[in-house]
């Protein structure tokens, strides 16, 4: 389960990060191309201002209009024009749009659309072409049109696109590995945690397993018995299996939401332990045990969830009279110090071996699984009211010997604090 989700959250991190890198790269391959054309048009705009230098306004003597003049220039000779290696093509058009003198190419149609444009020729390279008016005193006289090749700016395009298209996947790929690594280290706090729902699950439905199994069984056999008395017996027995998983359900649920106490009142220890004593007594006195009550005269009160901490003694006192043979005593004992209050459950029961004191808070843990049919328990109880004191803020200690009887005490903070 870990696994997956580390496996999902790497997985997401490298969507979020890869699609914002690859956006990253739309937007750089877009403004290399802005800038790139850009660069081409202040190019061609420069050269055009250089060649329209070479040309001049002369009034025709005898014309109504003032018509456009080539002048004898360095850079115009009488019918060619000597241009740059780059310039496609230059043409000089009059007002009528007729072709007064060119370099290059001319063409079959002359379209005058004054700005930048791109073409695309049938055949060969695509060119950036420029068309500007040459005016004088107001009046247009013609124009300039000139064309470069744009296929330096497109192989210049075309390396960035490679390098984007080689280095976004790469990029990609290393988001991948950081998340990897990222979301382990971001998980690895709650890993503990995951492993031990997985083993709170495996083993909640292991100890489920069993009494369904039997509960089949019982029904199986009662269905193909004939007897009315064995069919009483296995009813009777899948009753109070299925009882027995019902109280396993209630303690897998308390397990889980023990975490927190959630409905804080002030509650009366005092009397709390009165009504704990009043229902375990006729218990303890039926199974041939001595019961001793010790609490204080005055009320103690403690801050918590009344519920949860009747659960909690209450576990510690069932307990008490399971593992404690006839004739033996069970002591409940409250006592108030100065910023706590201890509750104790002594008995001089079987005791704890001190090889398994260490693990009897754990889930499902039993000293010994064999007695489990006796007993009745399944491992939970303890790891339960330690839960609950601990959501109170409390702890919960235990000293025993083999043998030699327990003493398991709460300990919880006093309401109201006095120092
Ligand atoms: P269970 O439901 O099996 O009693 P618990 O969590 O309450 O489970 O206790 C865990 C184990 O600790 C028990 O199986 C039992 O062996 C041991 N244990 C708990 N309380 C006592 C006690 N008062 N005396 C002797 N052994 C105890």
């Amino acid at each position: 389960m870990f696994g997956r989700s580390r496996r999902h959250l790497s997985c997401w991190l490298m969507a979020s990060m890869g699609t914002v890198l690859v956006a990253f790269g739309g937007l750089l391959y877009v403004t290399e191309i802005e800038r790139e054309l850009k660069a081409l048009d202040q190019q061609l705009g420069h050269k055009a201002k250089l060649l329209i230098g070479g040309v001049i306004y002369s009034p025709q003597a005898g014309r109504s209009r003032p018509t456009l003049q080539l002048q004898t220039s360095p850079l115009l000779g009488k019918s060619t024009l000597s241009i740059d290696s780059d310039i496609v093509y230059v043409r000089w058009y009059d007002v009528n749009n007729q072709v007064l003198l060119f370099a290059g190419t001319l063409p079959s149609t002359p379209v005058i659309v004054p700005g930048y444009q791109t073409l695309q020729p049938k055949s060969g390279q695509r060119l950036r072409q420029l068309t500007i008016p040459i005016q004088a005193d107001g009046q247009t006289l013609g124009h300039l049109q000139m064309a470069v090749n744009l296929l330096p700016t497109e192989v210049a395009l075309r390396q960035v696109l490679l390098f984007l298209s080689l280095g976004l996947p790469v990029g990609v790929g290393l988001m991948g590995v950081m998340g990897w690594w990222f979301a382990g280290q971001v998980m690895r706090p709650i890993q503990g945690s995951y492993q031990q729902m997985e083993q709170f699950s495996a083993d909640a439905s292991h100890e489920l397993r069993s009494p369904i199994a039997s509960i089949l069984g019982q029904a199986e056999l009662g269905l193909i018995t004939a007897s009315p008395q064995d069919q009483q017996t296995r009813l009777r027995r899948i009753a109070e299996l299925a009882q027995s998983m019902g109280d396993l359900v209630n303690s897998l649920l308390l397990l889980m939401a023990g975490n927190q106490a959630r409905a804080l009142e002030t509650c009366n220890v005092t009397a709390l332990v009165h009504q704990l004593a009043h229902e375990f007594r006729p218990q303890a006195v039926a199974k041939g045990l001595q019961w001793q009550l010790e609490v204080p005269l005055q009320d103690v009160w403690i801050n918590g969830e009344l519920a949860l901490l009747h659960q909690a003694i209450a576990n510690l006192l069932s307990n008490a009279c399971r593992y404690t043979l006839s004739g033996g005593q069970v002591t409940l004992r409250l006592k108030q110090q100065k910023s706590q209050i201890k509750i104790t459950v002594e008995d001089s029961g079987v005791g704890i071996a001190a090889a398994d004191l260490p693990f009897i808070f754990d889930r499902f843990y039993r000293v010994d699984r064999a007695r489990r049919q006796e007993t009745g328990g399944f491992g939970l109880g303890l790891a339960i009211a330690q839960k609950i004191v601990r959501a109170h803020s409390g702890n919960i200690e235990v000293d025993s010997e083999e043998d030699q009887g327990s003493t398991f005490t709460i300990c919880l903070p006093r309401y109201p604090q006095k120092n």
